[in-house]
């Protein structure tokens, strides 16, 4: 016979939430990053980055986006998408004050308009002009030849490679530092390389999971891991937490 008691339990088990996923007890890079990764997938699914229509766009965004938020770079897109300037020849042909103009928005216009003459040049001198032949050059000696064209930096040059070229490469930003440092999986004063190097090393070299956890972690760092106050009960990564944001996190082995 069936008790008030159990019938009771039964009715608290159906109503009480979804208990987090224990923390794993390893917790190494090589097992923790593809755990982040997969706790992210499930709790937000598919992000479809990078939004545009063509790679040479995700370059001009990759360019544009420097130092300013996403929505600026949109409005100076579409600025040059409706001038037809959203081509590496068409970028070369415009005069820079009339290219500055057009991507005001984005903020540092004038220095930025260098850069993306900076960069179609490369694309011409290098390759003919031609994005195909460009991205058919080996991964590293391209990442090396794009970090050497004027105002492209690391983070740019990652952009680059793994949303327009489809090349296994980490991309690195703000949040993504913030949140390993968080959780004790790199230093305080770790660099864009050593934080590059940890993903790539303790996860398969896999473009598709690169862009999209990179992805992940953008989100996580603007809904939750902000600067100040993270939000760390809200957060798909709080049960990973071992210390506090704001108490000092002891560096994982
Ligand atoms: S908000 Fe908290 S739990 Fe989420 S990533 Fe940042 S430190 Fe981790």
């Amino acid at each position: 016979m069936v008790s008030v008691v159990s019938i009771a339990r039964r009715a608290i088990l159906r109503v009480m939430p979804k208990a987090p996923p224990a923390p794993p007890h390893d917790t190494s890079p090589l097992r923790v990053l593809p755990q982040f990764h997969e706790t992210l997938t499930a709790a937000l699914g598919p992000m479809h980055w990078w939004p545009a229509r063509t790679p040479f766009e995700v370059i001009v965004g990759a360019i544009l986006t420097q130092n300013t938020a996403w929505v600026n770079v949109e409005r100076a897109i579409t600025k040059l998408r409706k001038a037809r300037l959203l081509t590496p020849r068409a970028l070369e042909r415009v005069p820079s004050p009339k290219l500055a103009r057009y991507i005001r928005s984005s903020g540092y216009f004038r220095q930025k308009a260098k850069k993306l003459k900076a960069f179609v040049c490369f694309l011409r001198r290098d390759f003919g002009g031609s994005l195909a032949r460009m991205f058919r050059t080996s991964t590293a000696e391209l990442r090396e030849r794009l970090l050497a064209v004027h105002g492209i930096g690391p983070e740019t040059a990652d952009s680059i490679l793994l949303y327009a070229g489809n090349h296994p490469v980490f991309v690195v930003d703000a949040y993504t530092k913030r949140i390993l440092q968080r959780h004790g999986l790199a230093g305080e004063k770790a660099g864009y390389e050593e934080v590059r190097t940890l993903f790539e090393n303790n996860l398969p070299r896999d473009a598709k999971l690169y862009n999209e956890y990179h992805a992940l972690l953008v989100n996580v760092g603007k809904n939750w891991c902000r600067t100040k106050e993270p939000q760390c009960d809200q957060c798909p990564l709080g049960p990973y937490l071992a210390a506090r944001p704001g108490t000092k996190p002891e560096r994982r082995p």
